[in-house]
């Protein structure tokens, strides 16, 4: 199924040709920043199935899981649209908010639930992690 996507205000537009590897929520507190103080949703994909349109900008840190990441937002409206560690070429990560239809997404896994907030709910049918898997 081929899937699409872009920023809030539609400067950056993408196309996901595969299925998702993963379909995670994650906890790390780098996730909270960019997902507002909840967990992030993350879409794991194959890179080379992600075809963009569009300026994205970039923002490099090293992330709790001491893996070097890129997160790539719209300059013009602020989504973050996609994160990806620089050392894996073969996998990026699509925040599913980005989705034109994120309702067929439902996550299985969530990572980093060390540092979830108490009131965080956790659904016991997920493959859950304490920090990276
Ligand atoms: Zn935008
Ligand atoms: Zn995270």
């Amino acid at each position: 199924m081929v899937r699409t996507g872009g920023c809030r205000c539609g400067a950056v537009r993408y196309v996901l040709d595969a299925e998702p590897i993963a379909v995670r929520l994650c906890w790390c507190r780098d996730c909270q920043y960019w997902a507002c103080g909840n967990a992030a949703v993350n879409l794991i994909v194959p890179r080379a199935a992600v075809t963009v349109q569009g300026e994205l900008r970039g923002w490099n840190s090293v992330a709790d899981s001491g893996n070097a990441m890129r997160r790539s937002f719209c300059p013009a409206c602020g989504t973050q649209v996609f994160s990806e560690a620089t050392a894996n070429a073969e996998r990026m990560v699509i925040r599913v908010g980005t989705l034109d239809e994120p309702a067929g997404i439902t996550p299985d896994t969530v990572i980093w639930t060390d540092s979830a907030p108490a009131w965080a709910t956790l659904d016991p049918s997920w493959r859950s992690f304490p920090r990276q898997p």
